[in-house]
């Protein structure tokens, strides 16, 4: 939001962030594998090089301020179902082309720094249904003094990092608690408020405690460990409190394991959780046991060696007591017997795709992707599955029971590719009866779709279809992520630019002004009474450098782009793009959204703000050209 520049109190500012969407409250598709990483410096961001590690050297050691904002981010993630695992990061450009969840190549939340305008501390930006990967991003301004602890005159990374936390989380700025950690204004702060924790469990949800699924919380509550093929066992699940432990079991055979047996326990890239594993035999006579000190490195392996009668061995995971604040998270934990396998498999920290959403496509075959039952606001549904072959159609049978049936309600569906080479899906909607439903294109590039159903039904069956884009392109197949949920947050409006007609040999000209720099979504749709061909805009700037092109090809649905602009003047032309033999003009109609408005509505069960002052337009459009776009809307 924009709130002034102003230094307040005892020379702080204001912890002011600029690239905000207009909608709060939209929680992260998958929480319980989120994953966070540290950009090297040099990486770009919109506002010049990463100088991360340069910048916070003030503040200590690496692992010492690492360390703090994984605790901030911790400190949120523990109260709900909500796990943050660290990951390395390749350096790509803030806000690259990928996955907004689940990339390879680098965290969904991504930690920078660089020079931002005096009265901003840091800039982050929440999941949001357009999909870009800055979502998550936090970019701390390298202009500012960062100390650990509460020094006059500089900013507590701790404090500072659990406000942008919150803001990544999808929490607005908080201006009438100043309790609050989402206070606008900058204060050392130790830990969440009521008001902070009730926030997190309305969106997220209180996190589950195991004793309501399956409480192996003693040795004789052992759980037997799932097996994983011959003399391997591997489970997953989770510390939910610091004072939760873990019981599991499994039998080594009489004869023993003779080349010891491996106990594995892995955290890293999986959550925070700083974990302990001790070795039981059938006596609960402890064998064996390790600690670990270091949520940057939380993995643990022992090996022990059983004697010739095998029996009945115990393995305990808890949370390590040697640090405080990494209690909670989830795991993996892997036994294996050495004499079979020398050669442990790997443990990943990649959430495995599901099959084929179904066999023959047909809606009848649908697979039923029953909704979250508690109350919070996670997504009603959500799926990892693999479009096998270019024509694999996955269907899925999607409805709410959260809201009373038959009231109108929105319905966002959102799909994109986990693979380097990513699928390019598209999305089909369709009613019960079978009949496709009109949407709205949130967002439509490469590996993304993201559509928008405003007045869908509560309690009515809905048909969602997984698809490749173009059978025919190099990105049809693959695993995807798609997420699904029936809401009644503020739906995402574009608004129309400009419009106009091309044809071979004539282009059309327009003029974008951005006042302030901003974070803009943009959306170029063609048609035409004839077939094939399409609309490429360049927009270039003041120097006549292309900043960017986006093409839409006529009667397709729109294509977006996410483009951070800088404050300037730039040109938009736009050109027939030759293919398809269209010989007829064609006309082409760009929609925008600036991401980086005001605070703008927010979902129920999150503290309201006061409306913001009115900030000036984002953008001025003007063109050659007088047309208006038609409706924003895509039937099927
Ligand atoms: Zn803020």
């Amino acid at each position: 939001m924009k709130t002034p520049h102003a230094r307040l109190g005892a020379g702080f500012e204001a912890l002011e962030d600029r690239s905000l969407p207009t909608i709060w409250g939209v929680p992260w598709p998958d929480p319980e594998h989120l994953t966070l990483s540290f950009v090297p410096d040099g990486t770009q961001t919109p506002f010049g090089p990463s100088t991360l590690f340069q910048s916070l050297a003030s503040a200590g050691s690496v692992d010492a301020w690492e360390n703090q904002i994984l605790r901030a981010f911790e400190n949120w993630a523990s109260q709900a179902n909500i796990n943050v695992g660290v990951v390395s990061d390749g350096g790509e450009p803030l806000g690259a082309v990928g996955a907004v969840q689940g990339d390879s190549r680098f965290g969904d939340i991504r930690i920078a720094a660089a020079p931002l305008s005096s009265g901003l501390v840091a800039s982050s930006t929440p999941f949001s249904w357009t999909g870009t990967t800055y979502s998550g991003d936090v970019v701390l301004n390298s202009n500012d003094p960062f100390v650990i602890g509460n020094v006059a005159g500089s900013y507590d990374v701790f404090s500072v990092l659990q406000h942008e936390a919150g803001h990544v989380f999808g929490f607005p700025d908080e201006t009438t608690n100043p309790n609050s950690v989402m206070y606008t204004t900058y204060q050392y702060q130790t830990g969440l408020e009521a008001a902070d924790i009730a926030a997190i469990q309305a969106l997220y949800g209180p996190r589950v405690q195991e004793s309501s699924n399956n409480s192996n919380n003693s040795m004789a509550q052992a759980t037997p460990l799932p097996s994983a093929g011959l003399g391997s066992y591997l489970a997953t699940s989770d510390i939910s409190s610091p004072t939760d432990v873990d019981y599991y079991k499994f039998n080594v055979s009489l004869g023993g394991a003779l080349g010891g047996v491996a106990v594995r326990v892995k955290a890293s890239g999986l959550s925070l959780l700083v974990p302990s594993v001790t070795v039981y035999n059938a006596w609960g006579q402890v064998i064996t046991s390790a600690t670990d000190t270091d949520p940057l490195s939380n993995d643990l392996s022992i090996t022990f060696n059983t004697g010739l009668f095998g029996g009945t061995y115990y393995v305990k995971v808890s949370a390590s007591n040697t640090v405080a604040g990494f209690g909670v998270g989830g795991y993996e934990l892997a036994v294996n017997d050495l004499s079979i396998g020398e050669v442990l498999a790997p443990l990943t920290n990649a959430v495995a795709a599901l099959a084929s959403g179904n066999v023959s496509g047909a809606l009848a075959d649908a697979l039923p992707l029953p909704p979250q039952t508690s109350t919070d606001s996670r997504f009603d549904a959500t799926y990892r599955g693999i479009v096998v072959a270019s024509t694999d159609i996955d269907t899925f049978e999607v409805w709410t029971d959260k809201y009373t049936a038959g009231t109108a309600v929105d319905l966002n569906v959102i799909a994109w590719g986990l693979a380097t080479t990513p699928l390019d899906p598209q999305i089909h909607v369709f009613n019960a009866s079978g009949t496709p439903v009109a949407f709205q294109v949130i967002a439509n590039s490469t590996g993304l779709y993201s559509v928008q159903i405003q007045g869908a039904i509560a309690g009515a069956d809905y048909y969602v279809q997984v698809v490749a884009e173009n059978p025919n392109g190099p990105n049809s197949t693959g695993s995807y992520f798609l997420g699904v949920d029936f809401n009644t947050a503020a739906p995402q409006v574009f608004a129309a630019a400009g419009s106009g007609t091309v044809q071979p040999g004539t282009g059309d000209t327009a003029t974008l002004s951005v006042p302030q720099a901003k974070l803009f979504q943009f959306a170029l749709a063609a048609q035409s009474s004839g077939t094939g061909g399409g609309v490429t805009m360049t927009v270039y700037n003041a120097t006549g450098q292309v900043v960017f092109t986006l093409s839409a090809t006529a009667g397709q649905p729109p294509e977006t782009a996410t483009w951070y602009l800088a404050a300037g003047t730039y040109t938009v032309q736009y050109t027939d793009t030759g293919s398809g033999g269209n010989a007829g003009p064609i006309q082409y109609d760009l929609f925008m959204i600036s991401l980086s408005d005001s605070q703008g509505p927010m979902a129920p069960n999150i503290s309201s703000a006061p409306p913001p002052p009115p900030s000036p337009p984002a953008y001025t459009y003007t063109s050659s050209s007088s047309g208006t776009p038609t409706g924003y809307g895509y039937t099927y």
